[in-house]
């Protein structure tokens, strides 16, 4: 069965088509600036040239039909008719507490959905356009939610409450969340495997670095603590995201430069992280690695804060046996590990092995055999654990 694995943003679309059966990837691609001056949509499939093409595109209705249409072409598209989409698996950023696991889509569902919306103004009525959109265009075949929240939805109570009166939690169910989820969920379960143990026996730390970044501790099967919270601000320095800061800062600022709550929350979201730290530098690892104090700079704050939560979580598990770096930079950056591993982590027994830390593309343990906790580079495949999800539900 083909699995179409769709991520819909506010103004753009990432799709996979996968088969289920040999989880190989069939086609994928983009749609960017739905909705914009200049849509384009960018396609790439086995056995064929990948192409890109300017089209006007109002919505995504009409970024979906453009989808279908490659996906069907008969010059370059893999299937013959949409008969054969079996079913279509969306990402879903904010499930709230109402989610703990993925589910089949129904009109309650897609409610519950709406009213996780003022916790991911951003994310959920985007999300929900794209289901939408797809119902539209392919009445019948069933459509699947899976939530960036859902594997975190296992946090006791004492990881996911913040110290604040208790009443905001049972009025407004401010309390951590945790993103990412399908990321660490994935990879947790790779590095079990790998370790040739039972999942539940397992003390596993993921840190998933990318432009957004998050770390979590997965205890015996299940998540116990993680760096996001209620939105993806909190935690680990980002890219261009502050993570962790004083909240009086915010007052702070609004006094100096008069400024709205609004406005500050969007500089820590799109002017901060190691952008910032680097006076607006680059929010891209590769440049900032490439030897300007500025980028010296942000990468040092990005490395401190990525090990001080390393750390708690090896103090909220009371030990560890894996930790295991993921995403763009996760998988990519040996330096940005070799300074997080061997700066911070040597009391946890930890050495690493440089040939092994400096491959790139595979699944591979990068400590040396007498290393105390072994350290993992797993490549993250969100779309293949969606189309693995949503092929579980339908079959
Ligand atoms: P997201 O999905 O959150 O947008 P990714 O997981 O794709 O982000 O990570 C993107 C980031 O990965 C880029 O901003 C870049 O900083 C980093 N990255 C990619 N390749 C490399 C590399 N070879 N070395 C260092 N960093 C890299």
């Amino acid at each position: 069965m083909n699995i179409l694995v769709m991520n819909c943003g506010s103004s753009s679309l990432k799709f996979q088509l996968i088969d289920a059966q040999t989880e190989e990837l069939t086609a994928k691609g983009l749609c960017e600036r739905i909705g914009i001056d200049g849509s384009r949509i960018t396609f790439s499939a086995a056995g064929h040239k990948k192409w890109s093409r300017q089209v006007p595109m109002d919505n995504h209705r009409e970024a979906v039909r453009l989808v279908l249409d490659a996906l069907t072409d008969r010059g370059t598209g893999v299937v013959r008719d949409l008969s054969m989409i079996g079913a279509v698996g969306h990402r879903i950023v904010h499930g709230g507490e109402a989610f703990s696991k993925a589910c089949l889509i129904t009109k309650e569902v897609k409610e519950a959905i709406a009213a996780c919306s003022d916790l991911a103004p951003l994310h959920n009525p985007a999300n929900l356009i794209g289901v939408e959109a797809c119902e539209a265009l392919l009445p019948g075949v069933p459509m699947v939610a899976v939530f960036d929240t859902a594997f975190h939805q296992t946090l006791p109570e004492e990881a996911y409450l913040y110290a604040i009166p208790y009443r905001y939690y049972e009025q407004y169910k401010i309390r951590k969340y945790g993103f990412h989820g399908t990321s660490h969920d994935y990879v947790s379960h790779r590095a079990a495997q790998l370790l040739g143990k039972p999942y539940d026996t397992l003390k596993i730390i993921v840190c998933h670095l990318g432009n957004g970044a998050s770390v979590s501790a997965v205890k015996y099967g299940k998540c116990v603590d993680t760096s996001m919270g209620m939105t993806p601000l909190e935690g680990l320095a980002m890219g261009t995201r502050s993570g962790d800061l004083d909240p009086s800062i915010l007052e702070f600022i609004a006094n100096k430069e008069g400024k709205s709550i609004g406005e500050i929350i969007n500089i820590l979201n799109k002017e901060s992280g190691v952008l910032g730290v680097s006076g607006g530098f680059s929010s891209d690892f590769r440049d900032l690695e490439s030897g300007l104090a500025e980028g010296a700079r942000a990468l040092g704050v990005f490395a401190l804060r990525t090990a001080k939560y390393i750390g708690a979580y090896v103090a909220a598990m009371n030990g560890v046996d894996a930790i295991c770096f993921t995403a763009g930079v996760g998988e990519n950056s040996a330096f940005m590990r070799d300074k997080i591993c061997n700066t911070y982590l040597g009391y946890l027994g930890i050495t690493l092995d440089e040939e092994a830390n400096h491959k790139r593309g595979e699944e591979i343990v990068i400590t040396t055999p007498e290393s105390r906790t072994k350290v993992f580079v797993i490549p993250t495949n969100e779309e293949l654990a969606i189309a693995r999800q949503t092929y579980a539900l339908v079959k």
